[in-house]
């Protein structure tokens, strides 16, 4: 294999490793401003008991929000005008 194949496959494998950190570290600020968005809950609401919410790897972490795409830092102890108590 000639030395810029090489260095090609090895360009490619970099960008390929640095997808996943821009897809896992987002925040949809329009959406988060538009449904007034708090990291904090307000009373016994808050995303982790919203039925829009996508929970993070555990209960404590980051998740997501099917009304943010792409938001991939919703707290679950946020809330936003849009809650809605799942069933
Ligand atoms: S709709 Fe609002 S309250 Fe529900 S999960 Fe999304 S950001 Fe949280």
């Amino acid at each position: 294999m000639n030395q810029s194949r090489r260095n090609m496959l090895k360009l490619g494998g970099i960008a390929l490793a640095a997808i996943p950190v821009v897809a896992f570290a987002a925040k949809n600020d329009a959406m988060r401003s538009s449904m007034k968005y708090k990291d904090s809950p307000e009373g016994e609401k808050n995303c982790s008991n919203c039925l829009q919410f996508v929970p993070g790897k555990t209960a404590a972490d980051l998740g997501g929000c099917k009304l943010f795409p792409g938001d991939t830092e919703v707290s679950p102890k946020g809330y936003c005008v849009a809650w809605s108590k799942k069933a």
